[in-house]
């Protein structure tokens, strides 16, 4: 292999590189759960935590969200954020679901 030929390679393996990570990065924020998925109606998701069914789901409380949820991955301030409930999608910061559990701390 040429200096040249080398060169190409290089720009290629980091062409290739920069890829993968923005797809990487790109997943868990672009697929985010519809709310009419499976899981999503068998645990009672919402995008929106005040538009919880509050017959089917009396213990909701209005300040309870995903974004201040002990299974949400979501750094603070972001709309969506990952949560292990719904491996490899993204749930609103403003959602709810049945699995919810109060951040400790
Ligand atoms: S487990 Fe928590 S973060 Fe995940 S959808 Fe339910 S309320 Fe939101």
């Amino acid at each position: 292999m040429n200096s040249s030929d080398r060169r190409v390679f290089i720009l290629q393996v980091a062409a290739g590189s920069t890829a993968l990570m923005a797809l990487s990065s790109v997943h868990a924020q672009d697929v985010v759960v519809n709310e009419k998925d499976a899981q999503a109606i068998a645990l009672g998701y919402v995008a929106d935590s005040t538009k919880v069914d509050a017959k089917k789901f009396p213990k909701h409380a209005a300040t309870q969200m995903c974004g201040n949820c002990q299974v949400y991955a979501g750094k603070p301030g972001d709309p969506a954020g990952p949560c292990a409930i719904f491996p490899g999608k993204a749930v609103s910061s403003k959602g709810w679901c049945s699995a919810y559990v109060k951040k400790a701390g």
